[in-house]
């Protein structure tokens, strides 16, 4: 038996730690990849339990799954659209969209035209990571583009954003300056956006500067932190998910568990993982395609639950910086077929 168990009691202490962090901006709960694989449905009823209003949904299957769970009244964006079909089911799931090329913007316009509707909007200029978003040359047309389909009615500039890279604090700034140019800009071309938003988790609790209207966490809500940056302790943060395993076999050189979770990267852990078991934290010495070996300790019996990594165990990103990674990589290397388990320890 292998699982992964997610507390959501914990969950519900990193939204409060980040709230009372970036207040008074809001917190956008960033929950693509399944909620990085914590479960979607699961999390966003506890989010919106916990006060969250806004989540961050990346593509339109997940922005329709967050609907789902979250009710009517959550605001949902996404902004990984493949075209005019994608955008008609985003706009009938009433999600926001964040628009970063000239193209979608028009397919936006003639959909929500077509279907009567108001498409919210948050543009979004490419301040140097390259990867989607409107460049600072084109970005003059492109909002006056978006007031003129503003002013005739079929869609609202909500927001102005861009994603920053969060590798050091000088590009960081660049990318700052070329933001507050293009919020500027848009101003002068006559729109109001009343959200502004750049930053996630790193950047979000470093730099009160970067925080805007609002902040897009996804990895510090689930207890992932920065590889090389400060510890859970300093943010006042602990990840939600434990992988747990049981006892199959005890010999005197490995204990073995259920569940390998070799995928690639993670058949490298070994040796570089610290589980914990009954008797205390033990080194992982193997990990295969469906058991891994633990090194054992007095009275080991099958049976036993140890936990691979969350919890008393390592955390994945403790695993990560071993491997030389980041810990949503590690987390999302669980497979899909691992079964979650929720609990609320209070
Ligand atoms: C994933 C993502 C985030 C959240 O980043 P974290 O580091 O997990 O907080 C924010 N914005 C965008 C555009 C993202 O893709």
């Amino acid at each position: 038996m292998i699982e992964f168990v997610v507390d959501l009691d914990t969950f519900a202490r990193n939204l409060r730690t980040i709230r009372d962090r970036v207040a008074p901006a809001q917190h956008m709960l960033v929950v693509k990849d399944d909620a990085y694989r914590h479960g979607l449905e699961r999390i966003v009823q506890r989010a919106v339990t916990e006060g969250i209003t806004w989540f961050g949904a990346l593509d339109v299957v997940t922005g329709v799954g967050t609907r789902a769970a979250s009710g009517p009244e959550a605001r949902i964006f996404t902004w990984m659209l493949a075209g005019a079909d994608d955008v008609r089911e985003a706009l009938a799931a009433d999600l926001d969209l964040g628009i970063g090329t000239a193209e979608l913007l028009e397919t936006v316009a003639s959909v929500a035209e077509a279907a009567g509707t108001v498409a919210n909007v948050h543009l979004k200029i490419d301040t140097g990571l390259h990867r989607n978003g409107v460049r600072a040359e084109q970005w003059e047309a492109f909002v006056a583009r978006a007031a003129a389909f503003e002013a005739a009615g079929v869609l609202r500039v909500v927001g102005i954003w861009t994603h920053i890279a969060e590798a050091s604090d000088a590009d960081d700034d660049d990318q700052r300056a070329v933001y507050e140019q293009a919020v500027a800009q848009a101003r002068v071309a006559g729109l109001a956006p009343e959200l502004l938003h750049l930053a996630a988790s790193a950047a979000a609790f470093a730099r009160e500067d970067f925080r805007y209207d609002m902040v897009r966490i996804g990895a510090f809500a689930y207890g992932i932190r920065s590889t090389d940056g400060p510890s859970d302790t300093e943010l006042g943060i602990a990840p939600i998910g434990a992988l747990r395993s049981e006892v199959l076999r005890v010999a005197n050189i490995a204990v073995t568990v259920d569940g390998g979770f070799a995928d690639g990267l993670l058949s490298t852990a070994a040796g570089k993982l610290n589980a914990a078991t009954p008797g205390g934290v033990r080194r992982v010495s193997a990990v295969r395609a469906d058991t891994s070996s633990i090194e054992p300790w007095d009275g080991a019996k099958a049976g036993e639950q140890v936990t691979l990594y969350g919890g008393a165990a390592d955390s994945a990103t403790d695993l990560a910086e071993r491997l030389g990674t980041i810990g949503e990589e590690v987390i999302l290397r669980l497979s899909r077929e691992v079964p979650r388990r929720y609990k609320t320890t209070s």
